[in-house]
């Protein structure tokens, strides 16, 4: 039973991970050779999207980096990889639409992200103060430090579950776009589908991962304190 707590839960964190990037990067490869019949690179898409919405002032850049297309609400700018700015695939066209629904999400004060965003400062603090906690805890044998730690890793776990329905929601959000302006085919949809599902898939792997290293802890300091 121990070894499973210290070895076997850790290996399940990084089993259910690695699925989670092998889903993504086989639908990614696969949909980024599929072109559109329409045409749209990823950054027409956006650029329309947001002009749509009344969001003409975020403006639609190149990034560097593989997967690394992300919205900032601070800059008030998307950022598209390469792949994703400049070409018209079914990935493109999915990634550009998610990343959109990210910045309408912001229009609207969608109130999970609103929390997400808050929430930012203390997850930065905790994610390192919280490792270190533990470390030195265990070092020093106070256990009151130990929970400070797991304590931490908590508030991890629960932004983790509020990105959830951040990232679902981008994705629907997403859909809808692509639908509205017939961005993909009927037979285009499909890969779509794939791609923004995979999108938020990260998420689901890091909750788990999050949700398994509490568990874990609880479970090794839970029983030291009998
Ligand atoms: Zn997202």
């Amino acid at each position: 039973m121990e070894l499973f707590i210290f070895y076997g839960l850790a290996i399940i964190s990084i089993l259910i991970t690695m699925g989670a990037q092998a889903f993504i990067t086989s639908s990614y490869n696969k949909y980024q050779k599929v072109n559109t019949t329409k045409g749209l690179t990823g950054e027409e898409v956006a650029r329309k999207l947001l002009d749509k919405h009344g969001l003409k002032d975020i403006k639609v850049v190149q990034t560097s980096g593989y997967l690394s297309d992300h919205y900032d609400p601070k800059g008030r700018v998307i950022r598209l990889s390469e792949n994703i700015f400049s070409k018209s695939s079914v990935a493109a066209v999915s990634v550009a639409c998610h990343e959109c629904g990210h910045a309408i999400q912001d229009k609207n004060n969608f109130l999970f992200l609103r929390i997400r965003s808050s929430l930012v400062p203390v997850v930065n603090l905790c994610s390192y103060a919280g490792y270190l906690a533990i470390v030195l805890g265990g070092i020093l044998s106070m256990m009151g430090l130990i929970w400070a730690g797991i304590i931490a890793e908590m508030i991890i776990l629960f932004f983790q579950l509020v990105t959830l329905p951040v990232e679902f929601d981008a994705s629907k959000r997403g859909l809808k776009e692509v639908k509205e302006e017939n961005f993909l085919t009927e037979s285009e949809l499909k890969g779509g589908k794939v791609m923004l599902t995979s999108a938020a898939l990260t998420y689901v792997a890091s909750v788990a991962t999050a949700v398994i290293q509490v568990l874990r802890l609880v479970l090794i300091y839970g029983r030291r304190n009998d």
